[in-house]
């Protein structure tokens, strides 16, 4: 039977009587294939799951969709009910940040660029929930989607440095037909803005057969991108990169290592991202 906790003391006392590995996936709900997936995969891998369902304050800016952000848990649970997850763990803001907090975890360096460039303290607020959750999960994995390259990698990078003790799995990046990549946010998008969603993962196709067919000037790349989804009238471009899939410094030069090609859009009001890696394993 699913449990729905909602108390850190009650997750606590009901995990320390779980045998076995614990995979963990933390979501801000609303889900959708992308979050399943990531579900599944834990499933098959660990013994127990733990989902946890938190829209975190601390990762929006002021300016930010926080208020709007869709929430619907029990639509939720009825998803996650038939994949055999054993725990929903959905605190309240007052579990999570009770009056007095004043401790924040940050990533320095990859932080600086692409998301964090654009979203100032949106890192540092992940960085921080996600170190609480794990402790409060102690999961012996936890799920990632390469749907946010970037916050795979700096969680993985506070995995290492914060010495936690627990392996992290990135998973590909699941689509809608046409390309676009599922999101909560894209409930936010009128009938004509869905159409003109699917750009970005058009502009990444096209920069992926130009690297396939020999392509390797990272200028070109963004080219190529800019040139798909400027033809968009409705989509605005935040950002367009090429950047090196480890330390996320954006290239000028040719390719030679494995590149993360990434962008966010603004369609309305909603602004989304995506991204493929080129030359390496973990494409999504
Ligand atoms: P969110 O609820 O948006 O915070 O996402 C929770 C987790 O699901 C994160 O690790 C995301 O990267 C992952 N995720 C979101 N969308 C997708 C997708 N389309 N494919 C794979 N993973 C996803």
């Amino acid at each position: 039977m699913m449990q729905l906790i909602k108390s850190v003391s009650e997750l606590r006392s009901v995990r320390s009587k779980l045998a076995g590995t614990v995979g963990f996936v933390p979501t801000m709900g609303y889900l959708h294939e992308g979050h399943l997936s990531l579900v599944r995969r834990a499933a098959e891998e660990c013994d127990h799951v733990i989902v946890s369902i938190y829209v975190n304050p601390t990762q929006f800016g002021p300016s930010e969709d926080f208020e709007a952000y869709p929430r619907d848990l029990e639509r939720d649970m009825s998803l996650l009910e038939p994949l055999g997850v054993d725990i929903v763990f959905a605190p309240t803001d007052d579990e999570m940040y009770p009056p007095g907090f004043q401790t924040y975890v940050e990533v320095t360096e990859l932080t600086k660029v692409l998301e964090g460039a654009s979203r100032q303290g949106h890192f540092r607020g992940v960085t921080t929930v996600v170190a609480k959750l794990f402790n409060m999960v102690q999961p012996d994995k936890a799920y990632f989607g390469q749907k946010d390259a970037q916050q795979a990698i700096v969680i993985r990078r506070m995995v290492a440095d914060l010495n936690f003790p627990l392996e992290i799995v990135v998973c590909p990046t699941v689509r809608e037909p046409d390309g676009l990549a599922m999101s909560s946010r894209n409930t936010y998008l009128t009938p004509e803005q869905r159409e003109a969603a699917p750009d970005k993962a058009r502009a990444l196709s096209a920069a992926e057969k130009a690297y396939m067919d020999g392509e390797r000037s990272s200028g070109r790349l963004r080219e190529i991108m800019l040139d798909v989804l400027n033809s968009e009238p409705l989509a605005e471009v935040e950002y367009v990169s090429v950047a090196d899939n480890e330390t996320l410094q954006e290239l000028d030069g040719p390719i030679e290592k494995p590149v993360l090609l990434s962008m966010a859009v603004r369609i309305g009001k909603t602004r989304l991202i995506d991204n493929i890696v080129l030359g390496g394993t973990d494409r999504g």
